[in-house]
């Protein structure tokens, strides 16, 4: 069996007024949300190039061009779950995925559960989810913005 891994990260700026939404979830009591031009789901997107970079399908922004309006606003959960269809168009099963989001806010752990069964059912496959923060350190401790990292194993079908 052919099995292949790969990585992503992904970074958004924290910006007031913005919703918050992260790891598939909206966090409705943060006052700042990740801005950028969809939701601004860092783990999300950490997730969904991890899975290209597994199938060789290049990145994020290789597949989604900013400048594309159908990706305008897209939650976190539609980019995942067309990647998704995207490598298994390319010949692959995605085994699990991890992801790690790196910041102060939102506070994921009373709602991990939550995050993961979001995100392991637009992906169709588990994905973990964890959190930590950097000692107030990065532009993640100053809460400047919430970074996130993830890796993928898929295999050929
Ligand atoms: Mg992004």
């Amino acid at each position: 069996m052919v099995i292949r891994t790969g990585i992503g990260v992904d970074v958004h700026r924290l910006e007031p007024g913005v919703p918050m939404w992260c790891a598939g979830l909206h966090f409705p009591d943060e006052d700042r949300g990740l801005a950028g031009h969809s939701d601004g789901d860092v783990a999300a997107h950490a997730l969904c190039d991890a899975l290209l970079s597994a199938a060789g399908l290049g990145d994020l922004g290789s597949n989604y061009g900013t400048s594309d309006p159908r990706w305008a606003g897209a939650s976190g959960a539609a980019f995942v779950e067309e990647t998704v269809a995207r490598v298994r168009a390319a010949g692959f099963e995605i085994g699990n995925v991890s992801v790690q989001v790196i910041g102060n806010r939102p506070r994921l752990a009373g709602r991990r559960a939550e995050a993961e069964h979001a995100l392991s059912r637009a992906a169709g496959a588990p994905v973990s989810v964890g959190a930590t923060t950097t000692d107030g350190l990065g532009l993640t401790g100053r809460g400047e913005g919430v970074a996130a990292i993830a890796t993928a194993l898929i295999h050929a079908l």
